[in-house]
């Protein structure tokens, strides 16, 4: 721990034990959730506490005790203010209707509202067995947990919507998985935890009244400024629609990969949530399946796109009783076209802010077009050959973009088209305001699988600190520079490209 010992709270900030925590969801009552005392993990120890998890709850981490905070996240001690609950929802999975699922290993201890008026949920993942757990043992181990704490602060600092992280416990408890494991504790923030597959599950248990109360809540926390209309609920699928898209578009854009696509890991407000097998692209395949349990590649990094969608056509069936004059194929219909062009227009603008040109210039599809067949037909890193780019000086040759490439000629046979669209239609109106703006756009720094690995094997717990906080730095930041910490930037080499990440956790 690097935390400077406890104190009272700066002016204006909670200490631990007064965090004003509600109990909005937990009052829905037991057809949503199921009051569930959390479980000691034997010998848990705080890892490490995230400032800007802090920062969302209007937390002083200054005034955080370590040993408290093991009591009441890891200890199996009651927390003041909290109601410890565990939601249940149901859920597609690889295609698939699963049935009812429901947090088998998190608890939400409560809400809590901050000085921006922002509402997040404080929720304890790996607390033991819920009556959702279907016969796991409701842990989460080591490795996925670190994987889960970093992955969102990464998609964060990339400011695509995402769940957060408060602090990260790592344990002496024995969790058993393909083999003897150390069992950890997450303490996740997010907006909400609504997942498209809580309204499945209310939808196909034929109860479409508690779909109506999940519809009314979910607009006064979320949608509040829809809650005057009287088409709300079209206003609603159209918002996550568009919300979804967008999030999807955002993850082709920076090369990331979510792994496990079921509608129990999307929420209603278009966040990326549960991290599991994820990877950040370092060679750039456009089928990449980073998901080793994904046998069909259902979840490739370019199946993606036709996944949301996939996932918002199950969200709308189940919504269809709050819209009695529409057939259900209508609806579908709807989100199928509105999805479409959300995507597209996120996607390709976001492509043309890393290409630095201008979206609408007649020929743009096909430059890009041809900018992605050279990545993936020269297995190219992915980051490293936007950040490159962006560093370009267009009136000379491109050395430096040229070494990331193992045949520098590819890069030959594409440069020449891509200067002369760039410099006939930069954005920003010049080449040299283009280049700034992809420095603020192409990141220099993602969290890459190795460098996840190499923290996951880590020996000692100070080891681990630091490197965490390293990571950290960069990753809230991934476009400065960051002098000493370059090698986080460096893409994967021989080894270190060959990790195999399943859905075990
Ligand atoms: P996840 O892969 O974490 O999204 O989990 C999918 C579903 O399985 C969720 O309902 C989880 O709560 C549940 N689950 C995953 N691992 C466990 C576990 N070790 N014990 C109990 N439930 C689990
Ligand atoms: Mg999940």
């Amino acid at each position: 721990m690097t935390i400077s010992s406890p104190g009272s709270a700066a002016e204006g900030l909670s200490r631990l034990e007064s965090l004003p925590l509600v109990h909005g969801y937990a009052g829905l009552g037991e057809e949503f959730s199921t009051e569930v005392f959390p479980r000691e993990l034997r010998g848990a120890e705080l890892l490490h506490l995230n400032r800007a998890g802090c920062a969302l709850l209007d937390l002083d981490p200054d005034s955080v005790d370590p040993q408290q905070a093991v009591d009441w996240f890891a200890g199996g001690r009651q927390m003041p203010g909290a109601r410890p609950v565990a939601a249940v929802y149901s859920g597609h999975q690889f295609g698939v209707w699963a049935g009812q699922l429901g947090d088998g290993r998190a608890l939400l201890f409560g809400e809590i509202r901050n000085h921006r008026g922002e509402t997040w949920d404080v929720q304890v993942k790996g607390s033991g067995p819920t009556p959702y757990s279907r016969g796991g043992d409701g842990r989460a181990v080591w490795r996925s947990t670190l994987r889960e704490y970093l992955g969102g602060e990464a998609l964060a600092g990339l400011g695509i919507p995402t769940t957060r992280a408060l602090a990260l416990f790592t344990s002496e408890e024995p969790v058993y998985r393909e083999e003897v494991e150390r069992g950890a504790l997450l303490v996740r923030l997010a907006r909400c935890h609504v997942r498209l597959g809580t309204f499945e599950h209310f939808h196909w248990t034929r109860r479409q009244d508690l779909v109506r109360v999940l519809f009314g809540y979910s607009l006064g926390r979320w949608y509040p400024h829809l809650l005057g209309l009287s088409a709300r609920a079209g206003a609603f699928l159209d918002e996550v629609t568009d919300r979804t898209a967008s999030m999807v578009a955002q993850w082709m854009a920076v090369g990331f990969c979510h792994g496990v696509m079921n509608t129990d890991n999307f929420s209603i407000l278009g966040e990326t949530l549960d991290y599991g097998p994820y990877a950040f692209m370092d060679d750039f395949v456009w089928d990449h399946i980073c998901n080793c349990s994904d046998h069909e590649g259902r979840y490739a990094f370019s199946k993606q796109p036709e996944v949301g969608l996939w996932n918002l056509l199950r969200f709308a069936e189940a919504l269809q009783s709050l819209f009695p004059d529409t057939a259900v194929e209508a609806l579908m219909e709807h989100v199928n076209a509105r999805y479409g062009e959300a995507f597209e227009v996120s996607y390709k603008g976001l492509m043309a802010g890393k290409l630095g040109v201008e979206v609408g210039a007649a020929g743009f599809d096909s430059l890009l077009d041809s900018t992605l067949d050279l990545l993936g037909r020269t297995k190219t890193d992915y980051t490293c050959f936007w950040r490159e780019l962006s560093q370009c000086d267009l009136a000379s040759t491109p050395d430096r973009l040229r070494a990331r490439f193992a045949q520098p000629t590819d890069l030959d046979a594409w440069w020449p088209a891509y200067r002369a669209f760039r410099s006939d239609h930069p954005i920003g109106g010049s080449v040299g305001e283009s280049g700034r703006q992809m420095l603020a756009t192409n990141p220099r720094y993602v969290a890459r699988n190795y460098l996840l690995q190499e923290i996951i094997a880590e020996e000692t717990s100070a080891g681990r600190c630091q490197r965490i906080e390293d990571l950290l730095e960069v990753l809230r930041d991934p476009y400065g520079e960051h002098p000493g910490l370059e090698a986080l930037a460096e893409p994967p080499r021989g080894a270190q490209k060959a990790l195999s990440i399943g859905c075990s956790s």
